[in-house]
């Protein structure tokens, strides 16, 4: 937190698709689109594109842009291509793995010259800059050899 800052309206997310208000779904709603209970989540029906909170968010600040099925798979596609990187640092650096998660898709942002905002995370990225990602890993890899664990991406 910092001092001195005016204070910030509520956050209210547009959808990214249609650009609609999203509106707060919680398990067990209609709109809700899970049977468990994932948390509170952002959502556009029309669309079905969502997004959570901040685990703890009082203010139900949302985790990054809604996501349509798209870009939820290519999310996917991305944290696993990124996972045995994270691992491989956690090992190396001892690390925890949320550190070495928030490192390696900062680490990619960047490679494929996107920036992420502040406290970003794997869910500000849309379902373009999430494929780029996923190409710079593999490429990434592919340069550095077959040896993934070896190619952990260093800090700075
Ligand atoms: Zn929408």
């Amino acid at each position: 937190m910092r001092v001195g800052r005016p204070v910030q309206p509520l956050p209210h997310p547009n959808c990214d698709y249609c650009g609609a208000p999203a509106s707060l779904a919680r398990a067990g709603e209609e709109a809700y689109p899970y049977r468990d209970d994932h948390g509170p989540l952002w959502i556009c029906v029309d669309c079905q594109a969502w997004i959570g909170i901040f685990p703890r968010s009082t203010r139900n600040v949302p985790l990054g842009r809604l996501a349509d099925a798209r870009l939820r798979n290519l999310k996917g596609e991305l944290h696993a291509a990124l996972e045995p990187l994270a691992q491989a640092k956690v090992r190396r650096d001892g690390c925890s793995v949320f550190e070495a998660r928030a490192k390696g898709i900062r680490w990619v942002t960047e490679l494929i010259g996107a920036s992420l905002p502040e406290k970003g995370s794997i869910h500000s990225l849309d379902a373009d800059q999430c494929e780029r990602a996923v190409a710079a890993i593999k490429e990434f890899e592919q340069e550095r050899g077959a040896h993934p664990s070896d190619s952990v991406p260093d800090d700075r």
